[in-house]
């Protein structure tokens, strides 16, 4: 598989230097240029198999080559120790839970084989062909994180040789750290606070990838969801969903994805664009979603925006899911990208459905009172969507809808409890996530400030 910048469809450059490099010269993001196809793979999995066990298999072709068997097996095994739950609710709807992971995210998903990847290429031994190129050591995986994806990247990079992630957090609590972690007290990460708002970080970010001087000498990548490597493992949890139920549907299979920066939908389509038998998949959005007509696959006309529905320019309301609380999702360029190679397919795949409070409350009432199931409001997004969607004439009785689940109902207890009256236990890996720690810097969002504090802790 090669990929290429969304700007222009040269040069191709391999998996290892999308990944390492994260930004391409050209401007723009990566993109997949080609694609494999892994239906015959469809053939020989079944319920049985396991999510390590498909990954696994999945990844060496996808990746053809770049990583063999055996670093893609370690890759797999190593990232894994949880995988995602598919519980079918009733003839027409499923539920793809993806909350397992360490911070109870599905974002858990896409960090830690991004990591376990990243950790195979800068080893450069045996891990992949394109090896010849001098091991780097070690790597930066510089990332603006707020919430708790820093812990997410903690986990996922805890261990692994030749990189270390540089969290860069905006104003405010960092929680779920442990300061023995840190890379000045023997461990492998170095939280930084910026003097600022997350887009400051992510600014922050952007600029260093750019300064290809910087970059190269600190060999700089990010876990950021700017990064493929991100998003491409996100496809697998698709496939595997699909294998888990094809015994077991009638009809087409239609995903239900919560839709924010439109990262989970785009790994949706690379599925599909790989081999994955699916009718479509209906973006859910809450009441701040803007991105209708780019879902539509709207001819866009040049210029940022031009197919964001009017209206972006409002205020935000308020709403039970924040992380979709997103006018102008970062991976538009890559659907824009997508929808310029085969538009049609994305107005006849695509089905973007908005749910206000009322809808997302009601649906997790609904999943909680009828199928038992606890629903945090970003995955009730979706289920309210899957259902409007499904229940509609022109769908009813002929398609299964696999909702996604992407957050974990404790996260959102209160709300949970409020709603449905059932009091969400607290596992106990996400606990942790609540005690706070103090960052090993304090930085205005400059070069100069972040170059100090990385070059201060060795
Ligand atoms: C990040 C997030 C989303 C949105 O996913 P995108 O890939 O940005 O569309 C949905 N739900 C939860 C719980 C999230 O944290």
């Amino acid at each position: 598989m090669r990929f290429c910048s969304t700007k222009a469809g040269e040069p191709q450059v391999s998996f290892r230097e999308a990944l390492l490099r994260c930004l391409p010269a050209e401007g723009g993001l990566y993109v997949p240029s080609t694609m494999v196809d892994l239906r015959h793979f469809f053939l020989y999995m079944n319920e049985g198999t396991t999510y390590p066990e498909l990954v696994a298999a999945v990844a060496p072709a996808l990746l053809q080559g770049e990583l063999n068997p055996f670093a893609a097996g370690r890759a797999a095994e190593s990232a894994f120790d949880f995988e995602p739950e598919l519980i079918r609710l009733d003839e027409q709807y499923s539920i793809l839970s993806l909350c397992q992971g360490p911070t109870g995210v599905f974002k858990d998903f896409g960090i830690a084989f991004l990591a376990a990847c990243l950790e195979e290429l800068v080893k450069g031994e045996g891990g992949c062909v394109g090896a010849g190129a001098p091991a780097l050591a070690p790597a930066l995986a510089l990332s603006a994180v707020r919430g708790d994806t820093g812990v997410s990247m903690a986990r996922a990079f805890a261990g692994r040789q030749g990189l270390i992630p540089v969290m860069l957090y905006p104003e405010g609590p960092i929680r779920g750290l442990d300061p023995a972690d840190f890379v000045p007290a023997g461990g492998t990460i170095i939280p930084i606070q910026v003097k600022g708002s997350f887009d400051d970080c992510q600014r922050l970010v952007l600029e260093t990838l750019r300064d290809r001087d910087f970059a190269d000498r600190y060999a700089v990548t990010s876990a950021n969801a700017i990064n493929i490597g991100r998003l491409l493992p996100q496809a697998f949890y698709y496939l595997y969903a699909f294998i888990k139920i094809k015994a077991r549907v009638k009809g087409d299979i239609v995903f239900s994805v919560p839709s924010g920066n439109l990262g989970n939908l785009m790994a949706g389509l690379y599925a599909w664009k790989a081999g994955l038998p699916v009718h479509g998949f209906i973006a859910a959005m809450n009441a701040n979603g803007r991105a209708h007509r780019l879902l539509r696959g709207a001819s866009a006309a040049p210029g940022e925006g031009a197919d964001i529905e009017p209206g972006a320019e409002q205020p935000l309301v308020h709403t039970h899911s924040p992380a979709l609380d997103v006018r102008f999702p970062s991976n538009s360029e890559r659907l824009r990208a997508f929808c310029g190679e085969a538009p049609a397919v994305l107005r006849n795949m695509v089905f973007p459905e908005t749910i206000d409070n009322d809808a997302t409350l009601a649906a997790m009432r609904y999943a909680w009172e009828r199928c038992g199931e606890l629903l945090d409001p970003h995955s009730a997004v979706a289920f309210a969507a899957a259902r409007r969607f499904a229940e509609s004439p022109q769908y009813k009785g002929h398609v299964h809808v696999v909702s996604l689940a992407t957050g974990h109902p404790a996260k959102e207890a209160a709300l949970v409890e409020s709603v449905t009256g059932e009091r969400v236990p607290l596992p106990e890996r996400l606990a942790c996530l609540r005690k706070t720690a103090a960052p090993i810097a304090l930085i205005e969002p400059e070069l100069d400030a972040l170059e100090g504090a990385i070059a201060s802790c060795f």
